[in-house]
This record gives C-alpha cells, structure tokens and sequence, in this order.
C-alpha cells in the first residue's frame, strides 16, 4: 500500500504516537506524520517545537517524514494524495470521537479511509495531556517520551518555574 497520514497534535509526540507510527511505517510503503498547527486545544509546545521534536524522534526511521498543516484533515490528505489516514486507539472514549471523525470524513472526502491502530497495551493510558501534567510538576516523564522530548518538557518546565 502506498502511503498513509499520521495527523495529530503531537504536543509533545509520545512513545504511544511513535508506537503506532512505526507499526504503520511497516504496513505502509511512507508514513507523513503530519502536525497540525493550530488544535482547539491549551498548546505547550510551537508548531516549530513540536515538528522538530517529531522528527528528531522518528530520524531512525528512513520511511517517515513530517509536515504541517492547517485547515480539515481530510483535506490535507486529498491534498498530498494520500489515501489512508491513520490514528491510533487507546479506549473506548478514543473510539467514539474517531468513529465520528472518520464518519465526517468520509462524506467529505470518500476516497480517504481511516485506520485505526489498537495502542499497545503500555501505552494505553499514556496522552499528551498527562505527559504535560507530571513534567510541570516535576515528575518523571522518561518512560513515556524520548529523551529529546524529556530534554524539551525539562527546559520548559525550567523556565516556567523562574518566572
Ligand atoms: P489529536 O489532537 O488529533 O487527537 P494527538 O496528538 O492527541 O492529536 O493524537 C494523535 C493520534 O494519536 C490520535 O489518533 C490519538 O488517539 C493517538 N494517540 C495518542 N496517544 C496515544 C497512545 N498513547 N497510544 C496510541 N495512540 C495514541
């Protein structure tokens, strides 16, 4: 199968998202993981920040590469003629909005089909959001992202707590 779309916030990129980007790096000839720059969400990280910790995180991975963008998902696919967009599923809560999305999706766009990846057992309750959440309090964070983003989260995390 040619290749897939790996859309997300990636605010930071896990070790749950780079489970699932390297399972579908093995069932599709290239994966995007694609950034996107403005989700309806408290963002810690930049668009800038967030791309260049998701490359260094994937840069042992030779079928991968990264991109932004803006605007419907969907769109974004059609756009750079992918035909597979892929998310990945950690709980039944996960299920109904992507169930949703995918729904959405294919009235706008028929062509692009939506697959989802079961989250690996260990990284089944592992979001961004809670990453964010320990680090600002001084947790360890180590088991849950790659060390470029604990180095990242650490620094932030710094600079918060001299203000
Ligand atoms: P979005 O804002 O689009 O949900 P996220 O960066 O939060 O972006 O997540 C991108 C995709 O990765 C989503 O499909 C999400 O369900 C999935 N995902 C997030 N965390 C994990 C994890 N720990 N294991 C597997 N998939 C995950």
């Amino acid at each position: 199968m040619a290749f897939a779309v790996y859309p997300g916030s990636f605010d930071p990129i896990t070790l749950g998202h780079l489970d699932i980007a390297r399972r579908a790096a093995t069932i599709f000839d290239d994966l995007v993981i694609a950034v996107y720059d403005r989700p309806l969400k408290n963002l810690l990280f930049s668009i800038e920040q967030r791309v260049a910790l998701v490359k260094e995180a994937i840069a042992d991975i030779p079928n991968i590469r990264v991109d932004t963008y803006s605007g419907l998902t969907v769109e974004y696919a059609g756009q750079i003629g992918a035909r597979v967009i892929v998310r990945g599923l950690r709980a039944a809560t996960d299920f109904e909005h992507e169930f949703q999305m995918a729904h959405i999706n294919h009235r706008l766009l028929p062509q692009v089909e939506v697959i989802c990846l079961m989250a690996s057992e260990e990284h089944t309750f592992l979001s961004s959001s809670a990453v964010k959440e320990i680090a600002a309090l001084g947790g360890p964070v180590g088991d849950m992202v790659p060390p470029v983003v604990e180095r990242a989260l650490r620094a932030v995390n710094a600079t918060r707590r001299d203000r």
